[in-house]
């Protein structure tokens, strides 16, 4: 669960951009109408490219964070736990809840 919460999003940013890159790469180079399209997407491609790498990154950089704090190393936030948190608005209103041992409490960081 701590490798979901903490790595999904990053996956899903991930797997949008490698979606997007594989339209573009069908759409380059092909005639007729599409052509301006694929001229288009050519131009597009690098900064698509490069967007996609920024999720990457972040991804690893969660996955380092787990490696870290599985090897006792707890500089977060949560106050049960020392893992990373992320701020959600509940119900009730704002709160904080630990990724790494799931563990909430009220208020802002
Ligand atoms: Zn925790």
């Amino acid at each position: 669960m701590r490798y979901v919460l903490n790595l999904a999003t990053p996956l899903v940013y991930t797997c949008i951009g490698l979606l997007i890159m594989a339209v573009m790469t069908s759409l380059i180079g092909k005639g007729g109408m599409l052509q301006g399209v694929g001229e288009m997407a050519r131009a597009a491609f690098p900064f698509v490219a490069a967007a996609t790498l920024v999720p990457v990154a972040w991804g690893c950089y969660r996955y380092y964070r787990i490696l870290r704090w599985e090897h006792g190393e707890r500089d977060g936030d949560c106050r049960s736990c020392g893992g990373d948190t992320s701020q959600h608005n509940g119900r009730y209103g704002a709160y904080v809840k630990c990724r790494m041992c799931g563990s909430k409490r009220e208020g802002w960081h």
